[in-house]
Parts: C-alpha cells; structure tokens; sequence
C-alpha cells in the first residue's frame, strides 16, 4: 500500500494564537485519519510548545522547520535536537532551498544536521530542488544527483528512515507548480538514484513533492507512482485547503 505524508511548513508565519486558531480550525474539519496518510505540521520554533497542547494526542505530528547539529553550548540563536524534541516533535525539515539561499546552508551543513537528526531518533526530511537556471541549463538531474550524494553522504541503511522533498526552487511560492510531467519525470529519477546510492532498502524513503502545491492541483500530482505526499507552504495556512489535500491523498491508498 502507498505511504504518503502531507506535511506543512508554515515558515515564518502565525504566532501563538494564530496557531492554536488554525490546529483547531483543522481539527473541527476533520477527525479521521487514515494510518497511510500521516500529516504533520512545522510551525516555527516559538510556537511548537503552544502546537504541542493543542494537539494533545490527535493523530497530526508536529515538526520543526530547522535544527542545529550540536547538542548544546555557545551557538547564540540556535536550536538543538533535545529541544525540539522536548516540544513534542518528531519531524524537522532541513536544507530547505530559503535556508540555503537566505542563510548560506551548504551541503555539508545539511549532512552535519541529518545525522544529529538521525541520532536523535527524530525524522528527517530533506529537501532538494533546482533552481530555475539550473533547469533552463538542462542540469537538473546533475544537480538533484549532486545535493543527493553530498547531504545525505554516509546514512546507509537509514536512508529508510529518511524523507526527501523534491521542491524546484522556481516553484516554491511562486504559484506556479512543476507539471505532471516534470514532478513523474524527477521523482522516477530520484527514485533510481537513491537505489542505485542505498539499494533496494530506498524503496522504504518517502519522496514529497513541494512547490505550489494547491488543493487543485494536489490530485495529479498524488496520482503519480514515486510521489509519497508534499510539503505544502502557503496552502497549509488555510483548514480547508490542507484539509482537501489530506483527503486528496487518502483517495490514493
Ligand atoms: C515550501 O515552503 O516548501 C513550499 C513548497 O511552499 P509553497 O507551497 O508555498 O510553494
């Protein structure tokens, strides 16, 4: 049976209210959970506690946005594992392409992060993604290959403990989402390359795509066989958009 996760990344939006407000907004709207469609929720880091109880112990996992690969010390404005952990998570997304164009998050740095992540028992999802250039330069596998050999170097068989987001940069935020045809071409190539990286094993690693994902346009793309879900920014803000996703994901197992 197909796995999905629908997961959603609330970047830098919503405060404490505001994230009780829309937890419960999509708690009225649904209830049932199907145990293939896990959903998880990344608020940011002031709000996972508040997250926590309002969630209490409803099927919706809560996660982070980002971590810090050190367990403690003197790392001014940083965030450890033990921390977020604490706050009752057990996701945190990393590599995301606005920390690694804003904040200068190299390949290295996402490798030092997932595995403390990894360490930690906490699940990872990576993401990737080329930027428009890279595309129009006919690079894109060249450099999905390249994020795929440095961040995820020496996890091994924990590849099946890992997630990876395929988010094209050109498509994050900007409304314009990659095509049917360009979000099955990606992940069948992602799928070849992390077997032929980890072997057979990486069948098990969930592949979300990530990029203007609507409750639209979520169904052509849940379709597809190597798509295990998305991580979804702006449409996860509204109940009822991320709640017709979830549903729309569950039509798929
Ligand atoms: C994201 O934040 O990872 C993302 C894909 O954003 P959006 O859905 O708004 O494009």
């Amino acid at each position: 049976m197909k796995q999905f996760l629908i997961a959603g990344n609330w970047k830098m939006n919503t405060d404490i209210n505001s994230t009780s407000d829309l937890l419960e907004s999509i708690w009225n709207l649904k209830k049932n959970y199907s145990n293939s469609v896990q959903v998880l929720v990344c608020p940011p880091f002031t709000n996972l506690s508040q997250a926590n109880k309002t969630l209490q112990d409803k099927p919706i996992h809560l996660g982070a946005q980002n971590c810090y690969w050190e367990p403690k010390g003197a790392f001014t404005g940083e965030i450890s594992l033990d921390m977020i952990k604490s706050c009752g998570c057990n996701y945190v997304i990393i590599g995301h392409s606005e920390r690694r164009s804003l904040f200068g998050e190299t390949n290295q740095m996402i490798n030092n992060k997932l595995h403390a992540i990894l360490s930690s028992g906490l699940i990872p999802i990576v993401c990737i993604g080329e930027t428009l250039e890279e595309r129009r330069e006919g690079r894109t596998f060249v450099v999905l290959e390249e994020q795929i050999v440095n961040s995820l170097e020496g996890i091994d068989e924990k590849i099946q403990d890992i997630v990876v987001a395929y988010e094209p940069v050109w498509a994050i935020g900007t409304g314009v989402a990659a095509t049917e045809e360009q979000v099955d071409e990606a992940h069948n190539k992602l799928r070849e390359m992390l077997n032929n990286k980890f072997g057979s094993t990486a069948n098990k690693t969930l592949i979300l795509y990530g990029g203007s994902v609507t409750s639209e346009n979520a169904d052509s793309i849940f379709k597809l066989t190597n798509v295990n879900g998305a991580l979804i920014g702006g449409a996860s803000l509204k109940a009822e958009t991320f709640v017709t996703i979830i549903n729309t994901a569950e039509k798929y197992v």
